[in-house]
């Protein structure tokens, strides 16, 4: 598997079922960083008994076996084969009992997967198929089990020794060692297992479930970090509540214990009852962490926290069914957070999010269905689209079926497949019979990949009064099919008056006009829908709460995003057709130079950033979501052959007309909500602080900003703020950004979280000359190569979100990424991989630097020994 040239795909038609049954794993660990034994024990049973013997299949990698026995019996090197990561014991009796002993490595693996050493304490990653790295075992997540773990060592060095379910017993052993027995009663694939042993601190907290049970609630840390556990422990509690009220569902064990590491590929694991997670989803205090931060925290602990139901206590039959899991789960921690902070705000976020990293993958040379067909590198598809659009593809169901529908398909699901391990197929189903529907064409979203696209056309007849609506879908072809199908697509509209208000709806249909939001429901790839009674030509808001996963394109007058920015009742609306402006007018600039002409700033744009800086009713952070102009990677997905320079200066150029056009309003609005206040942790004042940093950052490119920004510096008490104020006068080039930096780096230098955001904030630094600053500060003492939150924010920031520095004319971004590619597989080919698809892209560019481009794909495609990860990853985007 670590040779790219070998490296061979997996369908997801070849699943055949594990001919056995493993009704219990006895674990036994002797720990040591250096070397670590595993003895393992396991009872087979043959599900089919009519057969008198079969082969037993186990996987493994990187393990040096010790001594394996079947039935009491040595195995000597004949009675089995080991082929690759494959171990086979042929001709097994109906009833077997197998036992194994190897030898492991925690302090050299620099993989992450398996089991790893992390500061002072080792700890375990088996999503997807790291189990394999600490025993011979049937690595697959429809091999269910119950686990039982001893763990044995020094108790000096291992004070803290934990696994899934419940501690069993404990005691002491000679020499200062000690051990520790844990028991999880609830059947659990590899995937789900989880140790953690070394030195750590803890805070304790308590949550009763609604039916009585007590919960000891437990997150461990490094000692220093005791301080900033406050905000992950009132999410956890929130999140357990809020799924007893929501969704009906309980917490099943007596211990719920959380385990921050800094050290991780992912943000955090759901393992069974022993959560791990990377510290930037754990740690917060005020002025170490911004409101994003905390809104992270609170996400991704509720995140995980609701695998347990959706994905524990029911898990995929195999890994192609990964969105039955997290699909499910991103929608649940989306509902989560939407119900804590504010709903709209939540959702425009979701979206952004979503238009700007899946969109792209549905375009590039990874396009793949939610459930994809086959893979190389399973690690290569925790993507956008298996998270974040299937999030958007179960939200479809909640929108067709309504709360109490959905709520019902839940019930069913669960009484169902209980303890199971599961496909899409089965969840569809659940939600088509609670709910007496046929949700057969709906399916399609599972299997088709793509951005489908819905052109829309209307026509208002003033004599008869009747507004018509024409809906075309079309979903163009991606590189992993050709040819497409209608799908059904939720799209809910309002017509608005010109004066801004809702019109009640009637269809022709109809015998009576309701509400001024209509759901229709497409499922052609043509349908008309005709309104009556519409009294004059409306202005249409089109696709409220963005209700499918597509490109809406409908050709919208100023004057029509004028009405929709200033009047809508719907969230998403108001904020897309300010992003609609303001991208029409950056794009519309970017031509001009491109044709050698002068830009201009859009009178309209003006207009309706004047109407938001005065609207002293919606909520701030929904006001500074409209401002936020489109990033330069959503225009360039916009363009196409993409303008990297022009982009920049074109927008560089409607920001700073708007800042200095709508300067006094701008200040007036940052002085009043820069009102001295302390810092509180509300949704309100987080709300504040967005309105306000989005003020400043407009208020940077006038020459009031520099100033503000120092005084903002030295008076803050929150990282928000901090950042904020740096951020902009490293953006603007002012003289006073490095003695900023200086002061940061001094007042953090010992903190890893707080430098990560030291290192991003000069990643992101547009311009060619970037690269260098980024080479000098892989030499700094607080960055490692080696550590995938340095690496994510020094080097896969510069790559991913720097487009003037990675994609500088004269090769250097290229290849200083290439090299660092290149580094990282021999380190971590997760991670990896994860750095080489910043090149994915590379066919949308100009000729120049395509070519560019190409020489260092193939530069990578050639390393000897390459990954399957990253192989996989440059072939296709080669091919
Ligand atoms: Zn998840």
């Amino acid at each position: 598997m670590k040779d790219g040239l070998s490296a061979k795909s997996i369908y997801r038609k070849d699943y055949m079922v594990y001919p056995w049954d493993i009704n219990q794993l006895d674990l036994y660990f002797d720990i040591g960083s250096e070397s670590t034994i595993v003895r393992a024990e396991m009872k087979f049973h043959l599900k089919d008994e009519e057969k008198a013997t079969q082969d037993i299949v186990l996987n493994g990698s990187d393990l040096q076996l010790v001594s394996l026995s079947l039935n009491g019996r040595v195995l000597r090197g004949d009675d089995y084969t080991i082929d690759g990561e494959t171990l086979t014991i042929p001709g097994a009796p109906v009833k077997s009992v197998l036992k194994t002993e190897v030898k492991i490595h925690p302090a050299s693996n620099s993989a992450l997967e398996g089991l790893y050493l992390s500061g002072a304490f080792l700890l375990t990653q088996c999503e997807a198929q790291g189990f394999r790295k600490i025993t011979w075992f049937p690595d697959r997540p429809d091999v269910m089990t119950t686990y039982r773990v001893t763990m044995e060592a020094a108790r000096s060095e291992f004070p803290v020794l934990l696994s899934n379910g419940n501690e069993e017993a404990s005691g002491d052993l000679p020499a200062g060692r000690h051990w520790v027995r844990w028991h999880d009663p609830f059947p659990k694939p590899t995937y789900l297992f989880a140790l953690v042993a070394g030195d750590l601190a803890l805070v304790e907290d308590h949550f009763e479930t609604r039916s009585g049970r007590d919960v000891v609630l437990r997150i461990y840390v490094e000692v220093e970090n005791l301080d900033r556990c406050g905000h992950a422990m009132e999410s956890l509690i929130n999140a357990m509540h809020w799924d007893e009220e929501r969704f009906d569902l309980e917490y099943d064990l007596d211990i719920y214990h959380v385990v921050a590491t800094n050290d991780f590929n992912m943000g955090a694991m759901e393992n069974k009852s022993l959560n791990i997670f990377n510290s930037k989803y754990v740690l917060a205090r005020p002025d170490t962490a911004t409101d994003a931060d905390y809104q992270g925290i609170e996400g991704v602990i509720g995140h995980e926290y609701f695998h347990n139901w959706t994905g524990n206590r029911v898990t995929c039959r195999d890994w192609f069914e990964l969105t039955l899991k997290e699909g499910l789960t991103v929608f649940r921690d989306e509902e989560f957070s939407a119900d804590m902070q504010s709903r709209a705000v939540k959702r425009i976020r979701v979206i952004r999010d979503l238009r700007s990293r899946q969109f792209p993958e549905d375009d590039g040379p990874m396009a793949h269905p939610i459930r994809p067909d086959h893979y190389v590198e399973i690690n290569n598809f925790y993507t956008a689209t298996v998270y974040q659009k299937g999030a958007t593809i179960i939200r479809m169901y909640h929108t067709l079926l309504g709360e109490s529908g959905f709520q019902k398909g839940m019930k069913l699901y669960f009484e169902r497949h209980d303890g199971q391990a599961v496909t899409c197929d089965d969840f569809l189903a659940a939600m088509a019979d609670a709910n007496g529907v046929n949700l057969d064409r709906f399916g399609r979203w599972y299997s088709q990949s793509g951005t489908p696209q819905v052109h829309i056309s209307d026509h208002y007849d003033a004599a008869t009064q009747k507004y018509t609506l024409t809906l075309k879908q079309h979903t163009p072809a991606t590189r992993d099919q050709k040819s497409k199908k209608a799908l059904v697509i939720p799209f809910a509209v309002g017509l608005l008056t010109t004066n801004g208000e809702d019109l009640p709806l009637q269809l022709e249909n109809e015998t009576d006009a309701t509400g001024g939001t209509r759901l229709l429901v497409m499922e052609e790839a043509q349908q008309e829908y005709v309104f009556i009674n519409i009294p004059e030509a409306p202005v249409p808001s089109l696709f409220r709460d963005y209700s499918a996963p597509v490109k809406v394109f409908y050709d919208y007058s100023p004057m029509q995003l004028a009405t929709l920015i200033a009047y809508d009742s719907d969230a998403y609306v108001r904020w897309d057709a300010a992003q609609r402006m303001a991208q029409g007018a950056i794009l519309e600039q970017c031509q001009r130079l491109a044709d050698g002409k002068d830009m201009r700033l859009d009178s309209s744009l003006l207009m309706a950033f004047r109407g938001i800086l005065s609207d002293r009713l919606a909520d701030p952070a929904l006001l500074a979501e409209a401002m936020i102009l489109p990033d330069e990677d959503y225009l360039a997905e916009q363009m196409e052959v993409v303008d990297v320079d022009g982009i920049h200066v074109a927008r560089k150029f409607i920001k700073k007309g708007l800042a200095n056009d709508l300067a006094s309003l701008f200040a007036k609005r940052y002085t009043e909500l820069n009102d001295g206040q302390h810092y509180q942790k509300t949704p309100g004042a987080m709300a504040h602080r967005a309105l306000k940093n989005v003020c400043l950052s407009y208020l940077l490119d006038t020459d009031a900003g520099e100033s503000l920004a120092v005084a903002q510096l030295e008076s803050s008490d929150n990282m928000t703020d901090t950042l904020a104020a740096i951020n902009g006068l490293i953006l603007v080039d002012s003289p006073m950004a490095g003695a900023a930096l200086s002061e940061f780096e001094i007042k953090w230098k010992e903190d890893a979280l707080v430098m990560d955001k030291w290192f991003t904030m000069q990643a992101i630094k547009p311009g060619p000359d970037t690269v260098n600053r980024v080479k000098e500060l892989m030499q700094h003492p607080a960055f490692s190569i080696q550590n995938p939150n340095k690496v994510r924010s020094l080097i896969g920031v510069f790559a991913m979100l720097n487009p003037t520095g990675f994609h500088a004319a004269d090769d250097s971004g290229y290849e200083f990424h290439a090299d660092r590619v290149i580094e990282l597989d021999g380190l971590n080919p997760q991670i990896a991989a994860r750095m080489a698809s910043a090149f994915n892209r590379w066919k949308r560019y100009d000729d120049d630097r395509k070519k560019l481009m190409k020489a260092q794909l193939q530069r990578i495609a050639v390393v000897d020994g390459l990954s399957g990860d990253v192989s996989e990853i440059i072939n296709n985007a080669l091919r």
